[in-house]
């Protein structure tokens, strides 16, 4: 979930193994990895959370994704099914 909406389902497998949204990906990539010889890919979100009151206008993740495009801005990403599960992105991953 981002801003109260829920923004990809699937079982815990799927999501942790292949998440499809950026904000998924953003947050597993934030558990420490145990193994201090195994290199993980960090995403550090830059930018502030938004107003659940005043999300942004288009994808409410756009202010910090990573991936952000102009259609982003401007149109809301519906909750459909993207590569075999439901999650809330124009360019998923
Ligand atoms: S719709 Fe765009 S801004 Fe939103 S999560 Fe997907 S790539 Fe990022």
């Amino acid at each position: 979930m981002y801003l109260g909406k829920i923004v990809e389902l699937g079982n815990a497998s799927d999501v942790y193994n292949h998440p499809v949204h950026p904000y998924t990906e953003a947050l597993l990539s934030s558990i420490p990895e145990p193994n201090p010889e195994k290199k993980k890919k960090r995403i550090i979100l830059k930018g502030d959370i938004p107003s659940p009151m005043n999300p942004p206008i288009g994808c409410a993740f756009h202010t910090r994704c990573i991936y952000v495009q102009d259609k982003c801005k401007i149109d809301a990403p519906l909750l459909i099914e993207r590569h075999g599960r439901p999650a809330s992105c124009h360019f998923p991953l």
